[in-house]
């Protein structure tokens, strides 16, 4: 199924062009009482969700997709986990280009020597909420990357067995500004992680080291590859992110960007895309003068 979060928080599962609403479906979750879990409760539960789902399907009310504004498909992630330089050949453009290394020796290394980095949970939006642009004077690029949406506790997760922790897939926006400082600075701006269209479940994407990616800005290709050409691979990301640390339900891991990254600027539209999962459109706007808290809805998710 292809399961997403639309309009205040609603429920839905994606069919063809339209969205079915199950929203009542969440009346499965549990009740919470602060200190809320550190995994994602929708996520945490989906195999109860869907099951609630799969009886509501055929009577829900189905709405055309582009109707709905798409928030993110995960709402609270415990963390946002992201590999650098982790296709070949987005390294030797790193290495070979100045204005993307920024004369920092850390960005031209691999990624077996650079770990894993986080990105800000609160950088989080879906396609439908678009890009603020913080930093106009500063070059901010576009990097689409294959987003794995982890979907039970791991630790210390062998590689035969890393994909049998997965709930499902999405696409992911590493939205980044070019520069000196520590990565996890410049890519953790409100907006600059966007994940969507929706959460494909593993029934539909059962090998994810086979499927093409690409994404264009106002109609121009940019990037183009496939996740075959990954250096680590998901289940090689997984055994190494839960050699660190424990994942959740809901953790969502950015597998990296392949050659092609560029700079986008307010009034692009951005059209990202990947096999097995679907497509998405992202608008790109000037600064917000209004906290992003204000935009998304969040407070309303904030309810118990
Ligand atoms: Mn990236």
């Amino acid at each position: 199924m292809r399961w997403c979060r639309f309009d205040d928080s609603r429920l839905g599962i994606v069919d063809g062009a339209f969205v079915a609403d199950v929203t009542a479906a969440l009346d499965v979750l549990p009740a919470y009482r602060y200190p809320l879990p550190a995994h994602d409760v929708l996520i945490a539960n989906l195999p109860a969700v869907a099951a609630r789902v799969r009886a509501m399907l055929p009577g829900a009310p189905r709405r055309p997709l582009p109707s709905v504004t798409l928030l993110s498909p995960v709402a609270n992630p415990g963390k946002l986990i992201a590999a650098p330089v982790n296709y070949q050949k987005h390294l030797d453009e790193v290495k070979s280009d100045s204005e993307i290394h920024a004369g920092n020796p850390k960005h031209t290394i691999t990624i077996q020597s650079a770990g894993l980095f986080l990105k800000a949970t609160s950088s989080l939006v879906g396609p439908g909420q678009g890009v603020s642009v913080r930093k106009p004077e500063r070059r901010t690029d576009h990097e689409v990357e294959l987003a794995v949406v982890i979907g039970r506790e791991a630790s210390h997760v062998p590689r035969h067995e890393a994909l049998a922790c997965v709930a499902g897939y999405c696409i992911g926006l590493d939205i980044t500004i070019r520069g000196s400082e520590d990565r996890s600075f410049r890519k953790s701006v409100d907006t600059y992680s966007v994940l969507g269209p929706w959460l494909v479940d593993t029934d539909e994407v059962p090998d994810p080291g086979s499927l093409d990616l690409q994404i264009t800005v106002n109609g121009e290709l940019r990037q183009k590859s496939n996740t075959r050409c990954l250096i680590l691979g998901v289940p090689a990301l997984i055994e190494l992110a839960s050699s660190f640390y424990t994942l959740y339900p809901g953790d969502v891991i950015f597998t990296g960007t392949p050659e092609g990254v560029g700079p986008i600027e307010p009034g692009d539209l951005v059209e990202a895309r990947i096999e097995a999962i679907g497509a998405m459109q992202v608008r790109v706007r000037d600064a917000d003068a209004t906290p992003l808290a204000a935009l998304s809805g969040a407070a309303a998710d904030a309810r118990p």
